[in-house]
């Protein structure tokens, strides 16, 4: 059995996974992996070097200059691509319409694994994404599956990019959430999926708080032991 601890945390798009798991790394003082801007940083460096997602040899190349890093800083996640924070246009856009394209590669998912399972050998970690309880950590400590009705993850997700000055119309996201959902359950490598021991989480109407609550219900004992 393993010694440390590991969250794992899948769901749809856009369900708060990663608000909660930041949230919840911060109480218990855990290390929050946010897999889904992995696949954001690979997708942006094969926008930005045009590469094309059926010339295998050009995909294994790009996967060995891809270097992604994680920084925390004040209350926030950067993320990096080759030591540059690229944070804020992984969010955009042009990453988010080709991002489950990205991610439905073999060779991407392989290497996106390998490096999530290395970061989660041996510390108490919060990982979120679509196969954390089903691939990369089966053996999970604990597994949450988050779901919510799709118009309110859109509203959620439109006001974020709003608020961020982006030019986006709700439709478009309604739109891109529907088809990310799609691609993700229906790919042929490790599809979005519930993991038969993954405890459910449909945050429509609950609040933040109401949500930490109910999640922390569930680690609480593992951490004093009682359970
Ligand atoms: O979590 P986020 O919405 O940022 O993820 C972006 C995309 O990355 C998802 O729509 C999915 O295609 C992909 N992804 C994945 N496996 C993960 C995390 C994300 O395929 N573990």
């Amino acid at each position: 059995m393993r010694k440390n601890i590991v969250i794992a945390i899948d769901g749809y798009s856009s369900c708060g996974k990663s608000t909660i798991a930041k949230a919840l790394a911060e109480i218990l003082h855990f290390i929050y992996i946010d897999t889904g801007a992995m696949y954001r940083v690979v997708t942006l460096y094969f926008l930005r070097n045009h590469i094309a997602l059926h010339d295998s040899q050009s995909i294994e190349k790009a996967l060995n200059n891809i270097h992604i890093n994680f920084e925390y800083k004040n209350n926030q996640t950067l993320v990096y691509l080759n030591d540059e924070d690229v944070s804020d246009e992984i969010r955009q856009m042009p990453v988010s319409e080709r991002v489950s394209q990205v991610s439905a590669i073999k060779a991407v998912r392989t290497e996106m694994v390998r490096q999530q399972q290395r970061m989660g050998q041996s510390k108490n970690i919060i990982m979120d994404g679509r196969d954390i309880g089903t691939v990369v950590f089966p053996d999970a400590t604990l597994k949450f599956f988050m779901t919510a009705d799709p118009n309110i993850r859109a509203e959620r997700r439109y006001k974020e990019l709003i608020k961020k000055g982006e030019n986006v119309s709700l439709e478009e996201i309604y739109s891109n959430l529907a088809q990310r959902d799609y691609q993700d359950t229906n790919r042929e490598e490790s599809p979005l999926n519930k993991a038969a021991d993954a405890i459910v989480l449909d945050n429509s109407n609950m609040d933040q708080e109401k949500q930490l609550q109910f999640v922390l219900s569930y680690i609480k004992p593992l951490l004093t032991g009682s359970s």
